[in-house]
């Protein structure tokens, strides 16, 4: 198969073409895997955001793309979809390359997931409807939606086609023109979305991609009076300092941010299924999940049986190469991760939770000393207040703590700064929906853990952000309401 470097340039897409950074740079993207460079990418600063603000805003302003007919923009994202599922194994094998997750998690499930939701908002193009109103008078009402404009969009390295699309797909059924930064550290996937988007007709300069650093490019193109809205997903930190900055242009911003998201476990549970949950909610794509059930919140009747199995699939969670077939799970991203991740696993020995699986780097018995491996690592008797049960870690690494009532169990879950998501395990559908309701969380998984469709939106509560993205709620995102009174006397 052709690699990443035989079909995409180290170049920035800017106005429907491929283009180098201004000054010339490019970085390598390392391999997880091995600490190699796999590929070069452009390594773009101020002006290169300049460029390609200058030609989304010119796209949208002659109107190329949102006066295009409904029919056909909604035919070109569906072609787009279609073009992503013919060019899947080479677009997941650049995924696998930049993130360490697995070839069947981005070829199985997260490559497709992409190219569905293209469909489903290119299904939204013809129905974007506004409304009348009656008006006192003889006057008429309308109101309408337009797009937003030029949309600025930051995205993370642990999803990177998938989250870039819940953006780029609504955002382009809206009609807006997008101006997308990848993580530094996986761009091939959201180059390879906007050659895509170029093959399938959308028009040149109405998606563009500017690869580089956060402070490089992501700064320039929050502050650029040129971009109407930013779109950011990313930790809460830097989310905090997105929001700061678009407030002196005083763009829409939408944020996705971090999570420590509790899984409770009752004890009238189907404890195989919730064990099951609980290992996929924490294990999945290395923990490296803004939404990963990170902590374990488990009713005491059924606590030691619960870290029973949870110790058992915890040792059963193969480590090993990401191409390798039979791996669960690749190596963690990257350098900082790794090492960070080691060092909250440290903190939780040393604060006294009690070790029950993992607990290191398994980088000599799976990389022979290379590669970001850490085993999947269980930790009991975790103490709501330590650092691993506060801290998102993310990475393998779960903390489970034992709890009596449902109060208590309320209690725990909301005792972090975030609120992305929860997931309860019951039998009694009538207890599981109360907590569902009670809990301040953007998702709440309901005997089942870390699903996803494009119909349902995500985002959160609290300091894991504001505003959603998937599922109409978008749509919203991604459209302004303009009202118009017609006097008719
Ligand atoms: P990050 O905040 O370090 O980086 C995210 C993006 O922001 C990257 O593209 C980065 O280059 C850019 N960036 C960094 N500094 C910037 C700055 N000063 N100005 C503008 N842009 C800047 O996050 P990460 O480490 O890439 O991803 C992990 C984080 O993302 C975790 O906290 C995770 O929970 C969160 N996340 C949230 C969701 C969600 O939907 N809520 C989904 C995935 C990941």
């Amino acid at each position: 198969m052709s690699t990443t470097t035989d079909i995409l340039p180290a170049a920035h897409f800017i106005g429907g073409e491929w283009s180098p950074a201004s000054s010339g740079k490019t970085s390598g993207s390392i391999d997880p895997a091995t600490e190699e460079i796999h590929a070069e990418l452009a390594a773009g600063d101020a002006s290169d955001v300049d460029r390609a603000v200058l030609a989304a805003r010119e796209s949208f302003d002659t109107g190329i793309w949102r006066n295009m007919p409904p029919a056909k923009r909604s035919r070109i994202l569906w072609k787009m979809a279609d073009l992503i599922d013919q060019n899947r194994a080479a677009i997941a094998h650049a995924e696998t390359m930049d993130t360490g997750k697995t070839a069947f998690d981005s070829g199985k499930i997260e490559i497709p997931l992409v190219a569905e939701i293209f469909r489903y908002y290119a299904g939204w193009v013809t129905k974007l409807e506004g409304s009348v109103l009656p008006l006192p008078g003889d006057s008429l009402g309308l109101s309408l939606r337009e797009p937003v404009g030029v949309c600025g969009m930051i995205t993370p390295w642990n999803f990177p086609m998938l989250l870039a699309a819940w953006k780029v797909a609504p955002a382009l059924a809206c009609g807006n023109s997008i101006v997308l930064k990848p993580s530094e550290q996986t761009s091939f996937s959201s180059l390879w979305m906007a050659k895509l988007a170029a093959e399938a007709g959308v028009p040149a300069g109405v998606f563009n991609v500017v690869t580089g650093g956060g402070r490089a490019v992501g700064t320039p193109l929050v502050q650029h009076p040129g971009v109407d809205k930013i779109s950011f997903t990313g930790s809460t930190e830097v989310g905090r300092m997105v929001q700061r900055e678009a407030s002196n242009t005083l763009k829409r911003v939408t944020l996705e941010l971090g999570g420590k998201s509790p899984n409770i476990v009752f004890d009238d549970a189907d404890l195989k299924a919730a064990v099951r949950g609980a290992a996929t909610g924490i294990f999945y794509n290395k923990g490296e999940v803004c939404a990963a059930g990170s902590r374990v919140l488990v009713q005491r009747g059924v606590y030691e049986e619960f870290l029973a199995g949870i110790e058992k699939m915890a040792g059963k969670t193969t480590v090993g190469h990401p191409l390798a077939e039979g791996t669960r799970m690749g190596p963690v991203c990257n350098a900082d991760q790794y090492k960070s991740v080691l060092e909250f696993i440290e903190k939780g020995k040393a604060e006294g939770a009690r070790l029950l699986a993992g607990g290191q780097s398994l980088q000599d018995e799976v990389g022979n000393g290379k590669g970001y491996y850490i085993a999947a690592t269980v930790f009991a008797d975790v103490d709501p207040k330590a650092t691993i049960a506060q801290e998102e870690i993310f990475g393998p690494v779960l903390a489970v703590t034992p709890f009596d009532t449902e109060e208590d169990a309320l209690r725990i879950a909301h005792d972090t700064r975030y609120g992305l998501a929860a997931g309860v395990w019951s039998q009694d559908l009538k207890r599981a929906i109360g907590f569902a309701k009670a809990l301040r969380a953007g998702t709440v998984w309901v005997n089942t853990y870390n699903l996803y469709d494009p119909g349902m939106a995500f985002g959160g509560f609290k300091e894991s952000g504001f505003g959603r993205d998937l599922g109409r709620q978008a749509l919203d995102a991604y459209t302004e309401s303009k009202s118009v009174w017609i006097n008719l006397s």
